[in-house]
């Protein structure tokens, strides 16, 4: 990741600034859904972008650390870390028994995942935990800015995705097992383009702010009466909530990788 790129992410990552805010029920579903994920055998985990460590805080493990390239979480974290980029990690082949990557992938641009993958495989001595959002349609948290026009995710992300995307860049012999959690509601998407595009109404989110301008001050419109009438034709086109929220993704290697001497 580029530095200027992590500069961004801390001061949009709103995981991090707003650390004593109460997870969601969406959040501790995927905690908790990621925690049972890490097998019994596991005795050290590295947490790689960590941010303020909610999720490494809760690994009940005699060995937990954690990495981020964003200095503001790291501050916060209650457990060891040190800083470091996902695609160069100071850490040695093999050795760690699990390494996690939980709301990182989606982040980095398209061309970083394969090189993210590969050096979280090379730490990892049996298990990679990677959590991402499912196949999230990108518009329905994007915002425009007011401003310069910009259309932006509102927590960065810059992708979506799936297993299809993940499964390549892991060795073939290992095993992947997957789980999706939580469903959510989906946008229309021709109604969230008419929502956005055409009517000018964005998602809010009060850490807001224009990666290409600077420009932090956005209005709330989803209190605007529009933005209320698309919600609730949304909520008739689909009445179910169908689409899983998150994809959690373990990959084990075939077997357990000594760690080079
Ligand atoms: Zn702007």
């Amino acid at each position: 990741m580029k530095h200027d790129s992590a500069a961004l992410f801390e001061r949009t990552a709103v995981h991090d600034v707003a650390v004593d805010i109460p997870l969601k029920q969406s959040e501790m579903v995927r905690i908790d859904a990621t925690l049972a994920m890490i097998p019994k055998d596991v005795i050290s985990v590295l947490d790689v972008g960590c941010g303020p460590g909610k999720l490494m805080a809760r690994i009940d493990r005699p060995v937990v650390m954690g990495t981020d390239l964003g200095r503001v979480g790291l501050k916060r974290a209650t457990k060891p870390v040190v800083r470091s980029s996902i695609t160069r990690l100071p850490f040695a082949d093999h050795s760690v028994d699990l390494v996690l990557c939980a709301e990182v992938l989606e982040h980095l641009p398209v061309e970083l995942v394969a090189p993210a993958c590969a050096e979280l495989v090379r730490v990892a001595k049996r298990y990679v935990l990677i959590t991402v959002p499912y196949r999230e349609n990108l518009l329905e948290s994007s915002s425009q800015c007011p401003v310069c026009r910009h259309v932006f995710h509102l927590h960065g992300h810059q992708q979506s995705m799936d297993v299809a995307k993940l499964a390549p860049h892991f060795p073939e012999v290992g095993k992947i097992t997957v789980e999706l959690v939580w469903k959510v509601r989906p946008w229309s998407p021709l109604l969230l383009k008419l929502r956005t595009f055409s009517f000018g109404l964005w998602k809010y989110s009060p850490h807001a702010l224009c990666p290409a301008c600077g420009n932090n001050r956005f209005e709330n419109q989803e209190t605007h009466l529009m933005y209320r009438l698309f919600s609730g034709i949304n909520q008739l086109l689909r009445p179910v909530r169908s689409h899983p929220h998150w994809l959690l993704f373990r990959y084990e290697t075939a077997e357990p990788t000594a760690p080079k001497p």
